[in-house]
Formats: structure tokens, C-alpha cells, sequence
């Protein structure tokens, strides 16, 4: 499935590839390259863009007038949905978790002001939003509504995503380097690692807080759509422990200091909640001399600048 991926591979062979300076990365003679894919889309920044290709196209597949999706009030994938659907001349409907606020965020704001619908559920019955009968009350009567799962978190946003490191792969042009991003459901990383060479290693830095709750399931669902995927081999890692006091917290001191000097130095501007610790990952690694000296790492910039908004950044 998914096969027919040539507009989207040719899209994702024109993102730059940017070397990046630090006086840590001289100090440890690593090689630092960051993929732009925050310069994809305006609306649809980094990942969302290749983990909504192939969802719209089911859409228009399928013959669904109507997207219906969750998330947050800050959800970058909610923002890029309503952007990209309300384009394609479908209707939105986004189910938010949490009561209705006083006051919307800045991302919902947007979201309505494109014309997506916005339904506040409990946490309650948006923990149940898998289910079939919770599930009906949302989506109504009529089969031409399409459900895309939370965060675009399916086979074909991984599909998505497998096109950009197909994409990367020809752009490496055989040069050995390892390829980091942020993983959050996970489904970007199974993309990439199931697009580049087999032997390449591919490396995820989760934004949860480490626990078994948690790295079961990523990593099983990583492996799940992997295999869905038909890769012969993947070589991809989970590298646990660089959340920086959990998802969409407020940066602790080192780390906010951390933001704000990267910032500084490279230009690169970073969202709080993904790309703020896939970098402050591959710091804290650098510095414990993970890597040799001579080592070429790739960072994918998935992105999500719109989440600032809600965050003090430097
Ligand atoms: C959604 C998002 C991610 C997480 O992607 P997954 O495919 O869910 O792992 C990473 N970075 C940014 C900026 C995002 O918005």
C-alpha cells in the first residue's frame, strides 16, 4: 500500500540538508547535519506534511467529504490537519481533549478560524476514542467520514514518512551517517528507518518519560509498522531518558539553557515539546562520548514552531 510515492519522495529530495556548528560538536569532532523539514509547510510543519499525504489521499479515495481527529489543545497535528484538509475542500471536525477553556489557545484559534469544527470531550471518553461505540457518537450516520487516529498516527502516515527517508537516503548518496529525530507516537521514526538503507541506524529520542508503561508500547508499535511497512530490515533504536521533565512541561534551567544557547549558536530556532529534546538528546550523548569522534549524524527538524506560542521561549 502506498507504493505510488514519487510526488512525495520528489518533494522531500528538496529539503536542505544544513550543516550545523556548536563549540560542543567541534569540541567532540562530530559532524552535525540538520534536515529542514520545518521549511516543508508553513501550516503543515515537518512530519505532519508526509503523515498527512497519504491520509488526504485515502480521503479523497474513499469519497470522505469529512476528517474527524484528535488531540490537544496545543496538537501540532490537529493544526496542520485543519490547514491542509480545509484546502483540500474537506470538513474537519477535531475532537480536543479536556473541558472547553475561558479561552482557546492559539492553535484552536486557528484550527476554527479554518474552518475546522472544535468537539471538547472529557479525558474520560477521549481515553476511550478507540472504541467503537465512542467512536459512533463522533463520527454519526453516513460512511463518507474518514477517522485519522491521534498525532496521524497510522500506517499511512508512516508511509508518509518512509517517502522522506527515501527522500534522505538518495541525498546521503552512500556517506555513512546515523539519523536522529524525536519520536512521539513513534510513527515518524518507523517511517524513516523503513525508507533509508536497512543498515543505516536510525535513532528515536522519545519525548515521554521513560517507564515500562511507556517503552513497550513505543517500541511495539515502532516494530508493528515496520513490518506493516514491508522492510526487509530496519535498524532503528529508542534512546530513552532526554524528556526533560515529561511531554509539554516547562524546560527545566539546564534545559532551557541549553534552548537558548543552541538557538544562539546554530540560528535554528526549536520547538519546546519535540525537537527541543531530540536536540538536548544528542548534547547530553555527545557529552557522554556516545558517538566516536568522525561520526556524522543527521537530525530531522520535524518542525511544530506553532507550539511556542503556548511556551516562555528564550
Ligand atoms: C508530531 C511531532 C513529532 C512526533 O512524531 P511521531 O510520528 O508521533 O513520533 C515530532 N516532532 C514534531 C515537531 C511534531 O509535531
Amino acid at each position: 500500500m502506498f507504493e505510488d510515492d514519487t510526488v512525495l519522495v520528489a518533494r522531500a529530495r528538496q529539503i536542505p540538508l544544513q550543516q550545523v556548528r556548536t563549540s560542543w560538536l567541534t569540541a567532540a569532532g562530530i559532524q552535525l547535519v540538520v534536515r529542514r523539514d520545518d521549511l516543508v509547510d508553513a501550516a503543515q510543519s515537518g512530519n505532519k506534511y508526509y503523515k498527512l499525504f497519504f491520509n488526504l489521499q485515502q480521503a479523497q479515495l474513499t469519497g470522505s467529504r469529512r476528517i474527524i481527529s484528535f488531540g490537544g489543545a496545543w496538537s501540532n497535528h490537529l493544526y496542520a490537519l485543519a490547514a491542509a484538509a480545509t484546502e483540500a475542500g474537506l470538513e474537519v471536525q477535531a475532537i480536543v481533549r479536556g473541558e472547553m477553556p475561558a479561552r482557546l489557545s492559539a492553535c484552536l484559534q486557528d484550527v476554527q478560524r479554518w474552518g475546522g469544527g472544535l468537539t471538547f470531550v472529557s479525558r474520560t471518553a477521549y481515553g476511550r476514542k478507540h472504541l467503537p461505540e465512542q467512536l459512533a457518537q463522533w463520527v454519526g450516520q453516513g460512511g463518507t467520514t474518514l477517522v485519522v487516529p491521534e498525532g496521524g498516527a497510522n500506517l499511512a502516515g508512516a508511509a508518509g514518512m518512509r517517502c522522506l527517508g527515501r527522500a534522505l537516503e538518495e541525498q546521503l548518496e552512500g556517506r555513512p551517517a546515523q539519523i536522529c529525530l524525536a519520536a512521539g507516537t513513534g510513527t515518524s521514526l518507523a517511517g524513516v528507518a523503513a525508507g533509508v538503507s536497512g543498515r543505516r541506524p536510525v535513532l528515536g529520542f522519545p519525548v515521554l518519560r521513560a517507564g515500562l508503561r511507556e517503552e513497550l508500547p513505543l517500541a511495539s508499535r515502532v516494530h508493528e509498522l515496520v513490518t506493516q511497512l514491508g522492510a526487509k530490515s530496519a535498524n532503528w533504536r529508542l534512546l530513552w531518558g532526554f524528556h526533560g521533565g515529561g511531554y509539554g512541561r516547562k524546560p527545566k534551567a539546564a534545559l532551557w539553557h541549553f534552548w537558548q544557547d543552541f538557538e544562539a549558536e546554530t540560528g535554528l530556532l526549536l520547538d519546546p515539546v519535540y525537537t527541543l529534546k531530540l536536540f538536548w538528546g544528542i548534547y547530553s550523548l555527545v557529552q557522554l562520548g556516545y558517538w566516536p569522534r568522525g561520526t556524522c549524524l543527521v537530525a530531522i527538524h520535524t518542525g511544530g514552531f506553532q507550539g511556542r506560542r503556548g511556551f516562555d521561549c528564550p
